[in-house]
């Protein structure tokens, strides 16, 4: 079985020794149940990872690290998601999800028809759960480089963050002419924008026209704003030759 990865708050080195953080111990020690001397991959967030050995003293749980592995396992297309604001369990997994596909980045955006709005106060903290799961999914998907959330307080701002670097701007919509699989991608970074559960309303249509993005179908049927997302990056990873 491959080795179980850990990601490791904290600067790592090869040829040293770390003692794991007491919630790492307790998922390696007591949830996996590996032993001492058993193999396990830390990894950090910056790039690479960390081949190390289990090292159980006592009460106190350590890592050997190894060696350095400088793999990557990043598209070759960076997408933002521009994702609106939907129901708590969907965001869930369509964060989860986008990870396992790839997504380098995600922005959350308040659109007419979402339906959750979050005080200052409960944002931060969901923002930190967000990031927990984005973590997680790192681990079991063998992300070394960890995709940055945040959210901006309107769809403008959103939409804007999203098309730095040179960005296509991609917004999928049922109505829209183009299907997405033909899209020309003439740059190394995407910008994708997926409604709330009702859609985008024609406002919010008419600016992201303004501010450059352009619409795409994802074929017949409506899909669910979760559906569509995943959907979305998965032909976006394809075109861009990263499911290969
Ligand atoms: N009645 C709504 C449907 C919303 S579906 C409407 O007409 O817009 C939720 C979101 O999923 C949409 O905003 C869109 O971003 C995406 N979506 C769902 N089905 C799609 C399709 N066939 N093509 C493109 N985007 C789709």
């Amino acid at each position: 079985m491959r080795a179980a990865r850990f990601f490791i708050d904290a600067p790592l080195a090869s040829q040293t020794r770390i003692e794991l953080p007491t919630h790492v111990a307790h998922h390696a020690v007591r949830v996996l149940r590996l032993r001492h001397g058993d193999p396990l991959v830390l990894f950090n967030g910056t790039g690479g990872e960390f081949p190390s050995q289990l090292a159980i003293d006592g009460q106190r749980v350590f890592a050997s690290i190894l060696e350095f592995d400088a793999v990557e396992r990043e598209s070759p297309l960076s997408i933002t998601l521009v994702q609106a604001w939907i129901a708590t369990d969907k965001l869930d997994w369509v964060i989860e999800k986008s990870v396992e596909l790839g997504v380098h980045s995600i922005i959350l955006a308040p659109t007419q028809r979402s339906i959750v709005r979050l005080a200052e106060d409960r944002l931060a903290k969901r923002i930190e759960r967000l990031r927990e799961i984005i973590i997680t999914a790192c681990a079991q998907c063998g992300r070394n480089r960890i995709p940055h959330i945040e959210a901006k307080s309107t769809f403008s701002t959103a939409l804007q963050a999203a098309l730095n670097d040179n960005a296509v701007g991609l917004l999928i919509q049922p109505k829209a002419q183009l299907p997405l699989a033909r899209v020309q991608l003439t740059s190394g970074h995407a910008a994708l924008a997926v409604g709330p559960e009702g859609g985008f309303d024609d406002a919010e249509l008419a600016l992201a026209h303004r501010v450059g993005y352009h619409f795409y179908s994802l074929g017949p049927r409506i899909l669910r704003t979760e559906t569509a997302g995943i959907t979305a990056l998965a032909t976006l990873q394809h075109l861009a030759g990263d499911l290969a």
